[in-house]
């Protein structure tokens, strides 16, 4: 038996493998493969919609923001945003409270002035700074809800009068939160929400259309809400496979339900870990986060051999990122709370062999 902790790629519904696997081959009955169908027939165009549709639903959105599939990963939206929304000479804020974040300000560079108002490196990321004060004039503040390395999240968004951004990909769609606080939010598909190669974007209209630098068609938001997604060859199949993943979510009970089970496994693994002396979690408990829960032996030299029980029995994708160290534990939607309990079990279990 495996448990999959893997960080992202990562774990998705049985249900939906099963049916992006069969549509693989014979797509709905059709005697052909998705792969082998045209992007503008009415059937991917189904998908398509549905895919939006759930996405709206989801969300609660009005009118007022489009829904696009865009080919890439949240790396391209790190570009994508301030081409698109930050002139030369405006600045654009930005909170660096982790690895993600720290990147995405440094795209933004290329393309304007950039103000990090909040720099969580002072703290090794262990919190999030929640008191900055934002340039007034700032095009846009941008946020990461939620710091995938260093396992921390956003609980409320910042209030602010300037338009936020927040880059959702390791936390979309784990539980209700103010979605339409947001004036643009992105989000990589391939954490929670289904396959690599595809990034929601879910635009608030009038934040467009605003600047003088020209934007190469294909990284245009406006010219891919004209199109509807379909300027060129979308990714097909990494489309339908979020499709079916926000299927799930709603068929098992929207995001009240996600919120529920995410909450019931991240509160299982933090008490496992407070509970034993020989692990600490090193983030502030406000800002921990539901989805990646990092820790660490406070002995250093069991690092190596806790991995290596967590190999043997099965454990997969729980080492620490590479410049952070120790253990991480992704949850995302798909994985079931039997898996978080197997895991604290093996906590407990190597806690007493070598307390
Ligand atoms: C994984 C991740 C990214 C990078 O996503 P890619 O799709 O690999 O470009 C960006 N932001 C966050 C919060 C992430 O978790």
């Amino acid at each position: 038996m495996l448990h999959n902790f893997n960080s992202g790629p990562s774990i998705l519904p049985q249900v939906v493998l099963q049916q992006a696997a069969e549509a693989v081959i014979n797509y709905n009955n059709s005697g052909l493969s998705l792969l082998e169908l045209g992007h503008r027939t009415n059937a991917f165009q189904e998908i398509l919609n549905e895919a939006k549709d759930a996405v709206k639903k989801l969300m609660e959105m009005n009118d007022e923001y489009e829904v696009l599939f865009l080919h890439g990963g949240a790396t391209t939206q790190f570009m994508q945003v301030p081409m698109n929304l930050l002139d030369t000479q405006a600045t654009a804020a930005y909170c660096d409270n982790g690895i993600w974040g720290n990147k995405a300000y440094k795209e933004a560079k290329h393309f304007g002035q950039v103000a990090v108002v909040s720099d969580g490196s002072t703290d090794k990321y262990h919190s999030i700074h929640k008191n900055f004060t934002v340039p007034s004039d700032a095009a846009y503040l941008h946020i990461t809800s939620n710091n995938t390395v260093e396992g921390t999240q956003w609980h409320s968004y910042p209030t602010t009068s300037i338009p936020l951004i927040a880059d959702m990909s390791s936390d979309i769609f784990s539980r209700p939160t103010a979605f339409n606080q947001c004036d643009l939010i992105y989000a990589g598909a391939q954490k929670n929400m289904g396959a690599a190669g595809v990034n929601l974007v879910v635009v608030k209209k009038d934040l467009l259309g605003k600047i003088s630098r020209p934007i190469p068609t294909i990284m245009n938001y406006q010219k891919h809400i004209e199109a509807g997604s379909l300027m060129n060859t979308p990714p097909v199949f990494a489309v339908y496979v979020s499709m079916l993943t926000l299927r799930w979510i709603l068929q098992e009970g929207g995001l009240e339900e996600m919120g529920r089970r995410n909450a019931a496994k991240s509160s299982l693994l933090y008490n496992t870990i407070e509970s034993l002396p020989i692990y600490t979690a090193p983030v502030a408990k406000e800002d921990r986060s539901q989805m990646n829960a990092v820790f660490f032996l406070n002995d250093a030299a069991l690092e190596e051999p806790f991995l290596a029980l967590c190999k043997q029995e099965g454990m997969i994708g729980v080492k620490g990122y590479r410049t952070v160290g120790g253990v991480r534990v992704s949850m995302y939607n798909a994985m079931p709370l039997e898996s978080v309990k197997v895991f604290c079990e093996l906590m407990q279990f190597f806690a007493q062999q070598k307390g």
